[in-house]
């Protein structure tokens, strides 16, 4: 069932830009810690949902499991993952317990229904941030604006970074790079 999207203030106590794991993980330690933040926090992705650029990048690379071990992940417990992974040894791979990618997502989405956060990523670009005296004024793709002071820049670091002299060279096509 699809959920209404949260309604957007004109301001708030704090806005995290990006609905990743990292802000994830950041939203439940904080909500563990001050409960009441729930209400004074907003997320902003262009996604509109948690999670959305890891599962597509996941997919894309086709990558079975994760790097590290199942002891990091969203969850301020850090024997969470194994507990929900108890009936799925199987997917839990050699040498430290790697995650593998379908267990790490599902775990994610039973952190994000534990934690009552499905409702809480708002679907905008965050596209400009302008200091003013006691707070950040946010401004947002769709040319609505929001302000909070502090402000959690949790955008992944997915920007290509080519080198000045990578132009230089010619194309070369993936089966060479791969050969
Ligand atoms: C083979 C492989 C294995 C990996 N294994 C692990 C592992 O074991 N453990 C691990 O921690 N990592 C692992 N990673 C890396 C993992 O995918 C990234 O570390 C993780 O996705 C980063 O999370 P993030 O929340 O920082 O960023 P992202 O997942 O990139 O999320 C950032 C979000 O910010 C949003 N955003 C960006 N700009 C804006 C804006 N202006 N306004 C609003 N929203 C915005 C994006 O839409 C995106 O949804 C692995 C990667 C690979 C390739």
């Amino acid at each position: 069932m699809e959920l209404a999207p949260p309604h957007l203030p004109r301001k708030t106590r704090l806005v995290i830009i990006g609905a990743g794991p990292h802000a994830l993980t950041f939203v439940t330690h904080l909500l563990q810690k001050r409960a009441k933040m729930r209400s004074k926090l907003a997320v902003f992705d262009p996604s509109g949902r948690w999670m959305s650029r890891w599962r597509q990048q996941f997919a894309a690379l086709e990558i079975p499991h994760l790097r590290s071990p199942a002891v990091h992940h969203p969850d301020p417990n850090a024997f969470g993952l194994r507990k929900f992974a108890e009936s799925r040894s199987s997917e839990l791979f050699a040498p430290y317990d790697l995650p593998g990618t379908k267990l790490f997502d599902d775990f994610c989405t039973d952190v994000i229904s534990r934690w009552d956060l499905n409702n809480q990523v708002h679907q905008n670009a965050v596209t400009q941030i302008v200091p003013g005296v006691n707070c950040f004024r946010l401004h947002l793709q769709d040319g609505q604006s929001i302000t909070a002071k502090p402000v959690v820049l949790a955008t992944g670091g997915a920007k290509l970074q080519i080198p000045d002299w990578a132009p230089k060279f010619p194309a070369c096509p993936v089966s060479c790079i791969a050969s």
